[in-house]
Parts: C-alpha cells; structure tokens; sequence
C-alpha cells in the first residue's frame, strides 16, 4: 500500500498551463518510490481551454487578462480536486507555487503585474480548509 497523494498535473508533465506547457519538476521522480501520485489540473477539469489567458483572484471572483469571468471555472475544479481527495484517502496535495488555483500562501495580485501578496489560490484554499496537507514544489524535500 503507498499513500496517494494529489499533485498538479503541470508538475508531472501535462501540458497544461495557461501557454500550454508544463512546469514539469524533475524531483518528483524521487516521489514515486514512496507514493503514488494523483495529476490533477483544476483549471482544465473546472472547464478551461488549453492553451488559455492567463487569470488572477481579484477579491471574490477570478478574471482573465481579457476581463472574462471565470470564477465559475475556477471554483469547480477546486470542487472536483477536493472530491478526488475525499473519495481516495488523499491527506496531501502538491501544489504549482503562484497559481491563482494551485498557489499556496502566495499568488500575484490581480493586477497583472507580477506582484505577490499572500494568499492562496481557490483550489489550495478550499483543499486547506477541508484539512489537507497543501505544500508547494519547492517542499516536495519534506515528504521524502
Ligand atoms: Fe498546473 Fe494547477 Fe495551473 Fe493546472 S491549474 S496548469 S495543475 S498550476
């Protein structure tokens, strides 16, 4: 039995952030001789398009660069990565830093400029405050 665990899908590999890429982070490898990851993409699960314009939390809602609202989006992958949590046993996620779904403790502030405040993003917020473990990539060290 390995404990599962949920991961952004960008991390592993999946093309699928905003430009289309991944943000594939070659320390998971050492991940998968004690745990079996769970790639998740709250953006492309909650309805989003691949490649897609960049969006950031602005107060309650979230809203691409062009103006569109896509909180809606936003808010059912969260919904959809916490259920994959509950129905798996998942206690910890892994999520991509400064994401407006994944971020953790920092993402940009709405004003497209590449300035960080501290908040997190909607999936990280909801997965914490179900009480799941969220850390970033650059903590994959502390589960190893
Ligand atoms: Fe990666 Fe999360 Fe963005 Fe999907 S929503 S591309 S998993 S950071």
């Amino acid at each position: 039995f390995m404990e599962k665990i949920l991961i952004s899908a960008c991390l592993v590999g999946d093309k699928c952030n905003y430009e289309g890429k991944s943000n594939y982070t070659p320390k998971i490898k050492d991940l998968l001789e004690k745990y079996e990851l769970v790639p998740f993409c709250p953006e492309c699960e909650g309805g989003l398009t691949t490649p897609r314009d960049p969006s950031e939390r602005i107060k309650d809602k979230v809203v691409s660069s062009k103006g569109r609202d896509v909180t809606y989006q936003y808010e059912k992958g969260a919904e959809l990565a916490y259920n994959i949590c509950m129905y798996l046993g998942i206690k910890t996620a892994i999520l991509k830093k400064h994401s407006p779904s994944c971020g953790s403790n920092e993402i940009y502030d709405g004003t497209f400029s590449h300035k960080i405040i501290t908040r997190d993003g909607v999936t990280a917020e909801l997965l914490k405050r179900k009480g799941i473990n969220v850390i970033t990539e650059d903590d994959i060290d502390t589960l190893l």
